[in-house]
């Protein structure tokens, strides 16, 4: 964790969730009690059906809604596709962009990215840029070099630390149960750090938060947490269980 920093967990639901399923949320927010409160943000990022209903549902408990990605237009005639605009209006604070499974399953380029976390910028919300290399990046001993370019090519210039968070996310730790050493998701976020640096100035990098995503489980996340430079965590899978959301929070606060 950085000491100065306000640590953030995120929930991101993927394509999971019928509105029945709020019913996570609402349980989330009835154990989001004071203490917790005071030393840790939490966030949901549902499906771009169910924002607005969590979002209004959340009122009151201080827990901020995100989308899981947006368009890289601001409106017009591109069919299916959900504006940064529309998530902003439906009460999102949030929204990941770059996430593995859009960079791979739909090709999306670092370019792509960046213009998501542009238009993102545009309405408000504070993007939550996602990096992480592949299993066979890492064995080739290219993890941090990859990830390096992906952030030079997906974050946008001139943002300050409030308007940016970025997530690590090993491609072959998410949904897999495997996780990084600490030694080196402390190696990785400390390299985060200092590109950013370069990317937007010292400054407004030191006060980034990097969130840590891939596999993360109460059982876990007090380790992964306890990292430095680590200030929170994009969960997966275990933000589906309002226990275990809760407890990887408690694990952060
Ligand atoms: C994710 O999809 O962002 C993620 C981290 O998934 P999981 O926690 O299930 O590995």
């Amino acid at each position: 964790m950085t000491r100065s920093i306000r640590p953030l967990v995120a929930g991101n639901w993927k394509m999971n969730g019928l509105k029945a399923d709020l019913a996570i949320a609402a349980e989330v927010a009835k154990g989001y009690d004071a203490g917790l409160k005071a030393s840790v943000d939490l966030a949901i990022c549902p499906p771009a059906t169910l924002l607005f209903t969590a979002t209004s549902g959340l009122i009151g408990s201080r827990i901020a809604t995100g989308g899981q990605d947006c368009s890289v237009n601001l409106s017009g005639a591109f069919t299916g596709e959900v504006s940064a605009e529309m998530l902003a209006d439906a009460g999102a604070t949030f929204c990941i962009v770059g996430h593995s499974e859009r960079r791979t399953l739909h090709g999306e380029s670092n370019a792509t990215v960046q213009a998501k976390a542009m238009a993102a910028r545009q309405a408000l919300l504070v993007p939550i840029v996602c990096v992480g290399e592949t299993q066979g990046e890492r064995e080739a001993g290219k993890a941090l070099a990859v990830v390096r370019k992906q952030l030079k090519g997906s974050v946008p210039e001139g943002l300050d630390a409030a308007s940016l968070v970025v997530a690590y996310e090993p491609v072959w730790a998410i949904g897999t149960g495997l996780t990084p050493t600490a030694a080196d998701v402390a190696e990785m976020h400390a390299s985060i750090r200092a590109d950013l640096a370069r990317i937007m100035g010292k400054q407004a990098a030191a006060g980034v938060r990097l969130l840590y995503g891939g596999s993360v489980k109460p059982s876990n996340a007090a380790d992964l947490m306890n990292v430095a430079n680590v200030d929170g965590a994009l969960v997966g899978g275990a933000s589906l269980k309002a226990a275990d959301f809760l407890a990887i929070a408690k694990a952060c606060a």
